[in-house]
């Protein structure tokens, strides 16, 4: 049993049109499920990726309107980390962002900035040989496009205390000293995750800040994912039925909210792939309450549309 890295990254937002702009007309990313948090109905969650909607490409954000800024800290991912094909792609991505106002950190191979509410986002240059998982965005010329999630970084004051679970029953490889960087690898593709020391100040959840991470599962493991993490003495949520996936979730001992997530069914699932995330859809429990809810969530702008016409 063995997991195929990040199957994606969910987050908070205090403002859905801004991130639409954001992750889908800056970023290039396609819009692949326009949805609402099934936990909260009121507000959307919204779920960005490559073409096809792919685990290891699916960043995600939970809407809470006027969210107020939070920050990273001990037990929060602080930094997702996404591919690029080349150095050059680093070249047009930092210029492009500093076209729309954005800052950006160039390090070698490596390219860090923070979304539009601190989240914080790193590109770095392809070198796993997995395939590229990409959207095709009219402003961003195919081989600088993101190519899918490279990792992510937490901090953590003491990362030992997570080794045992990442290792022996996550199946996590250790790089380097063994304590802070880890590989996930199955026979698709790969993803890190990596701990830096933590800032004094306590975190704070709330806008650009991530909630959970999850890995990807074969569909029929996820049972027995379940069973091995509760063996491990972890407590988890029990089999949750997220309609596009089967989901388990439980806290790493850093602290962080970790998901194992199934790989199928997937977003085409109740809609087809030219069409992922054009309209608000809703898990068949939600149907009952589309009037209601389609009356009280943001109306969302659609910048890929937008593009295409200009
Ligand atoms: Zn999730």
């Amino acid at each position: 049993m063995q997991l195929e890295g990040i199957h994606h990254v969910s987050s908070i937002t205090g403002d859905a049109a801004r991130n639409v702009d954001f992750y889908v007309r800056v970023l290039g990313m396609r819009m692949v499920k326009r949805t609402v948090n099934q936990d909260d109905p009121s507000v959307y969650h919204l779920f960005y990726a490559d073409e096809a909607g792919s685990p290891g490409a699916d960043m995600t954000f939970f809407e809470y309107p006027g969210a107020r800024p939070g920050r990273a800290g001990a037990g929060m991912v602080h930094r997702v980390v996404f591919r690029v094909g080349s150095e050059a792609a680093l070249d047009f991505w930092a210029q492009r962002l500093g076209g729309e106002g954005l800052e950006s950190e160039r390090d070698g191979a490596s390219l860090r900035f923070a979304d539009p509410e601190g989240l914080g986002l790193e590109l770095i240059v392809d070198e796993s040989g997995d395939p590229p998982l990409s959207a095709s965005s009219p402003d961003i010329p195919a081989e600088h496009a993101l190519r899918g999630f490279a990792g992510a970084r937490t901090y953590s004051p003491a990362p030992e205390r997570s080794a045992a679970l990442l290792r022996d029953t996550l199946g996590f490889a250790p790089q380097g000293d063994g304590q802070r960087d880890w590989e996930v690898r199955g026979d698709q593709r790969g993803g890190f995750y990596a701990y830096d020391p933590a800032p004094e100040e306590r975190g704070v959840p709330g806008a650009g800040t991530v909630h959970h991470i999850a890995w990807a599962a074969y569909d029929d493991d996820i049972e027995r994912w379940n069973d091995r993490v509760t063996e491990s003495g972890a407590h988890t949520s029990g089999l949750v039925d997220r309609f596009w996936f089967r989901s388990v979730y439980f806290r790493e001992p850093s602290g962080v909210l970790f998901e194992i997530a199934t790989q199928g069914p997937g977003f085409t699932s109740d809609e087809p792939l030219e069409h992922l995330g054009e309209t608000l859809v809703l898990p068949p429990s939600f149907e009952p309450l589309r009037e209601q809810i389609e009356g009280i969530v943001t109306p969302l702008p659609n910048p890929r549309a937008a593009s295409s016409a200009s």
